[in-house]
């Protein structure tokens, strides 16, 4: 009848987001759901209102069983029925899976979570291989209400645009604001000359694109980088892991579902230490050589492969060979119609054949879904957090995700121990926003981080459901005080020194071959007007060398054209200050001492240029 009509409307909204397919579809109708129940959106925090409002207005069976699972991760003691963190307001950067998996703590915390993605759209086709816990994990938010494909039997995957789609619906419910096409830019600090007398300090706040959007202006304790392997937050130094050659080949064909491809079975981890029969086959037969090889049915039929150089040379891929793996796997050097026929044949045959059309999915650009990674050198960030201090006010900054450490996706390690940097980082918060001293809280936090990279599923604690934000909850044999206050004090950013990247020490060792350096800043800015490297000194006094280097990686940055050549200190000051902003490389002269008369110090230059050899030289630019 008619008066059931509004609540019938209700849950038809609720369940058109319950099952929405894309990333758009599900932040539409989660406004429109909101807009019909009458729902405030604005300010969350305190005690998660709005999921409290749904909740008691969406009141039948399918919300019903989704509430019962949501109530029951909320009582975790940990939380204090989301009062723990209810002072803070915290910004995280990226809707990847780590992003929005702290978004879901933090908000069961009780603090006002906002989330910024430069995009609109959840596109990567790619499987993920998920740990128990992390199953466990995602069950215990209701991903099998929002995926009822979700780890069926015993699949033990999934692919990253639907775990990114059930934990935005996820974040949604539970408050977390989520701005869409939104580009976070740079931290700004407290401005100098607050109005002391009429309003209200302004504390830390951030600049986003576009520049009219009002999240510009918000206020904020706590920012997190989720940004994936670019972060964007200065003043983490990466540790770079060199290995030997590990060139990965991932491709996704169309899943039909037929009864035919449901019978081929997965291949999780044929590495070829185990299986050295199947990969010499492969070789004989085809010429393919491979180190290992993945298969996941999931969406698509997702194959992740580590390929030899050698074969990828013989049958065309690779079409010149190259020391240097930026520009053997550059756009240009890289036969994509031999790289599909490599990826389809080697997908063939190590399913014995059996998949009866091998035709590929489509990428986020329309193309075949098929791509080759570098994974020679992996990084890691150096320390998960630090905090800035600016004129009375504290920020905590972290990294989760890709950004804290880089996984090598044959492996599939990444999503798991995402999961877990994530919780520890929002532990972190936890302390802090109950008052916990700067150095205790990052010295606990260094001391979890620690254990990250030896992480496995056999290392963590037995008994999921105990698993908790709390680290001891989940890791085995874990030292809290492994790290020391003392250890972390460089990780307090006063602003008295001349900040985080100025030391140098290690750089100065480690980069000894400036030739190297050399011939690297001439490839960088070959071809720039007014720029002519032949050293790394006085090349570098007009500011244009040091604006096409940032410009070469980073074009949004620097309006390469418009700068004068004449103008030495604008351009000089521009390129220092984008550097430290954007890179968080700090200069390490003024900009009179670089553009004035004479030779720049010339191990200050060699140091500083080493920073940015060592943080773009393997970023495609
Ligand atoms: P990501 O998932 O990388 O998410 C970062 C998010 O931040 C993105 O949505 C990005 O748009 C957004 N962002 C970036 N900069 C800004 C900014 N300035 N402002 C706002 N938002 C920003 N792992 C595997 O195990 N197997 C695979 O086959 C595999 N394939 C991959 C393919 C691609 C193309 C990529 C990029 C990653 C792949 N990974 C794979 C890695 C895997 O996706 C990550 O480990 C996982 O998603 C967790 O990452 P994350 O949440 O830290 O970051």
């Amino acid at each position: 009848g008619d008066e059931s009509y509004p609540e019938c409307r209700a849950q038809e909204l609720f369940d058109e987001f319950v099952s929405s397919s894309t990333c758009r579809a599900a932040l539409g109708s989660f406004s429109q759901l909101c807009e019909h129940l009458q729902l405030d959106r604005s300010g969350g925090g305190g005690e998660r209102p709005l999921y409290r409002a749904i909740k008691h207005r969406l009141n039948y069976w399918r919300a019903n069983a989704l509430w019962a699972k949501l109530d029951r991760r909320a009582a975790q003691q940990e939380y204090q029925k989301a009062r723990v963190c209810n002072n803070i307001t915290c910004v995280i950067i990226g809707a990847g899976p780590c992003g929005l998996r702290a978004a879901v703590e933090l908000s069961f915390m009780g603090a006002r979570v906002v989330l910024l993605e430069k995009r609109d759209s959840f596109s990567r086709n790619n499987v993920l291989h998920l740990w128990p816990y992390t199953i466990h994990d995602l069950r215990g938010l209701g991903a099998k209400k929002f995926y009822g494909k979700f780890c069926a039997g015993s699949i033990d995957h999934i692919s990253i645009r639907q775990l990114q789609l059930v934990l935005l619906k996820v974040a949604l419910l539970l408050g977390v604001e989520v701005h869409v096409n939104v580009e976070f830019k740079n931290l700004v600090e407290p401005p100098e000359d607050q109005c002391l007398s009429t309003c209200a300090e302004v504390g830390w706040r951030m600049a986003v694109k576009p520049k009219s959007h009002p999240v510009n202006q918000l206020e904020f304790d706590v920012i997190i980088g989720a940004d994936g392997r670019r972060n964007t937050l200065p003043g983490f130094r990466r540790k770079e892991f060199r290995g030997k050659l590990a060139i990965a080949i991932t491709a996704n064909f169309k899943n039909r579902n037929t009864t035919a491809e449901a019978k081929v079975e997965e291949i999780s981890g044929v590495a070829s230490i185990f299986n050295q029969r199947f990969f010499q086959e492969l070789r004989q037969e085809t010429g393919i050589d491979l180190e290992n090889i993945v298969y996941y049915k999931d969406d698509t039929h997702y194959f992740v492969m580590t390929a030899k150089k050698q074969s990828l040379l013989e049958k065309g891929v690779i079409i010149q060979d190259f020391a240097d793996t930026a520009l053997l796997l550059s756009r240009g050097n890289v036969d994509q119609n031999a790289l599909q026929m490599y990826a389809r044949e080697a997908a063939d045959f190590s399913t014995n054949h059996q998949l009866p059309s091998l035709d590929f999915a489509m990428n986020h650009y329309g193309q075949p879904d098929v791509a080759m990674f570098d994974f020679t050198c992996m990084y890691a960030s150096e320390n998960a957090a630090l905090v800035r201090q600016r004129r009375g006010h504290q920020l905590l900054v972290t990294l989760v995700g890709d950004s804290l450490l880089e996984p090598f996706w044959p492996m599939g390690t990444g999503i798991a121990r995402g999961f877990l940097a994530a919780l520890d980082s929002c532990w972190m918060v936890l302390s802090w926003s109950q008052g916990g001293a700067p150095l205790d809280v990052l010295a606990q936090r260094e001391s979890v981080y620690r254990l990250l990279p030896q992480t496995t599923p056999e290392n963590l604690q037995k008994n999921f459901s105990l698993f908790t934000v709390d680290p001891t909850t989940r890791y085995l044999n874990i030292n809290r005080l492994l790290v020391t206050p003392a250890q972390v004090r460089h990780l307090v950013d006063t602003g008295e020194e001349a900040g985080l990247n100025t030391d140098c020490g290690d750089i100065k060792h480690s980069f000894s071959q400036s030739n190297k350096l050399l011939s690297w800043c001439q490839e960088q800015t070959r071809g720039y007007r007014g720029v002519a490297v032949s050293d790394l000194t006085t090349s570098w006094k007009s500011g244009l060398a040091l604006c096409a280097l940032i410009h070469r990686y980073r074009p949004d940055l620097i309006d390469f054209d418009s700068l004068d050549e004449a103008s030495v200190e604008e351009n000089t000051r521009l390129g220092f200050d984008v550097a430290e902003r954007e890179f968080g490389i700090s200069p390490l002269m003024t900009v009179d001492e670089l553009s004035s008369v004479g030779e720049p110090d010339s191990l200050s230059m060699v140091m500083y240029l080493t920073q940015f050899y060592q943080l773009l030289k393997d970023t495609a630019a």
